[in-house]
């Protein structure tokens, strides 16, 4: 498995992923064309740990769940549009069952879900095979650290 980052262009926000094994010294954002330098880690380079961010350079990083809500939830529709049809033919039981059916299948997803490392200054993302060491979001910290980058960018 190789690490794939997420990059966010700091003019424009755009995602900029690119490979970790074999990176660029530079990326150039598609959007707004700003060239963005990228150093990256041996242990970003191996997926062995998500030591320090190769857009920011910083060691400070959360973790989430990499969900799209958009995907549970057009389980969760299709679930619904199917028991209301069984519900109108007087199939109470079939109806209950694919609904409960659909929710169950909501959950194995959401909890078959990968987490994604983010870094707290640049909002990178990383996604890869190793192991998840960070913690999980703390405000007071993004609050310390997320201006630290924006005024290295020039947004403050
Ligand atoms: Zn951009
Ligand atoms: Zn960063």
């Amino acid at each position: 498995m190789t690490l794939e980052v997420t990059a966010r262009c700091p003019g424009c926000d755009a995602s900029l992923p690119f490979d970790a094994s074999d990176p660029p010294s530079a990326i150039r954002c598609g959007k707004c064309n700003r060239g963005i330098p990228v150093r990256v880690s041996d242990a970003l380079r191996q997926d062995t740990a998500v030591d320090r961010c190769p857009v920011c350079d910083g060691g400070d990083f959360y973790v989430r769940k990499d969900f799209d809500p958009r995907t549970g939830l057009a389980f969760v529709v299709a679930g619904a549009v199917i028991s209301a049809i069984f519900y109108f033919f007087d199939k109470d039981l079939i109806a209950y069952g694919v609904l409960a059916g659909a929710v169950l299948i909501d959950l194995l997803i959401y909890r078959r879900l990968n987490d994604v490392t983010v870094c707290y200054r640049c909002h990178a993302e990383f996604r890869g095979g190793y192991p998840r060491t960070a913690g999980p979001f703390d405000l007071h910290t993004a609050d310390v650290l997320e201006p630290e980058w924006q005024r290295k960018i020039g947004k403050r």
